[in-house]
């Protein structure tokens, strides 16, 4: 079963990728301010049973958390050693956490981290190059079982080369989606998946965006489409497949 983990909800913008982020235009519709994180309901979910004392996530999930956050955010330092005392206390789990501060990695992790909980998926996004080459470093020296990259949303043509080897499990790449999203450009995307082709790393095309370029021609595409669209495109690449198995 694949499912969410929202632990907490709200976050700070950090970079260039954030300037559309959902998480604003969403609290705007509703009134609310984005910039006070707060835990939500479902901050306790992983360890949480059901009647026949079962746990209400079964084993061999796997748990995307903090969609509409980042589990490095500083505004959570105080909620965070309880959520990797239950990422622990469910080996049987797989949690994947996609951040774009993974400066405060090494400041947020719990005592018994050793070489990375071999449940944990790390994913650090870059939208551009300067983001690559601000985190990416970062990324490879960390400590982390399972780690994979995220540019999206991809802004510019970047150059991941310097980066890519067998640390790497996965490359995935997609445009901006809403209300005036940034332009993508399928040559942008090209060029990444070239540079995982030759480093051998599996590439995923994960959707177009809502302005999509190729051939120079820009596309506005549904939101409804924007998987499939990537998915017609055909171009993942997968030399193995690596992901945990509990
Ligand atoms: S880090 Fe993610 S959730 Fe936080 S403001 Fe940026 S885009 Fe939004």
């Amino acid at each position: 079963m694949k499912d969410g983990w929202n632990l907490w909800h709200g976050c700070r913008k950090i970079s260039e990728g954030c300037a559309n982020c959902y998480v604003y235009r969403m609290d705007a519709e509703h009134g609310r301010d984005p910039a006070t994180p707060h835990r939500t309901a479902a901050f306790g979910l992983p360890l949480r049973k059901n009647r026949a004392g079962e746990y209400r996530v079964p084993s061999g999930s796997t748990l995307w958390t903090c969609f509409t956050s980042d589990f490095f955010l500083e505004d959570a330092d105080a909620w965070r050693s309880e959520a990797w005392r239950m990422i622990a206390a469910r080996p049987d789990v797989e949690f994947i956490i996609i951040t774009k501060r993974i400066h405060r990695f090494h400041a947020s992790l719990p005592e018994d981290w050793g070489a990375g909980y071999p449940n944990v998926r790390i994913g650090c996004t870059c939208e551009n190059q300067r983001r690559a080459d601000e985190r990416l470093p970062l990324f490879r020296a960390a400590p982390i079982a399972h780690r994979f990259i995220v540019c999206e949303p991809l802004l510019e043509p970047i150059d991941l080369s310097p980066y890519l080897d067998d640390r790497i499990e996965e490359v995935t790449v997609g445009g901006e989606s809403g209300a005036g999203a940034r332009i993508c450009d399928y040559a942008w995307v090209l060029g990444i998946r070239e540079a995982c082709v030759a480093a051998g790393v599996p590439f995923h095309f994960h959707q177009t965006g809502a302005n999509f370029r190729r051939d120079g021609r820009i596309y506005a595409v549904p939101r409804l489409h924007q998987h499939d669209q990537a998915k017609r495109a055909g171009i993942d690449f997968s030399p193995i497949t690596k992901h945990y198995t509990p």
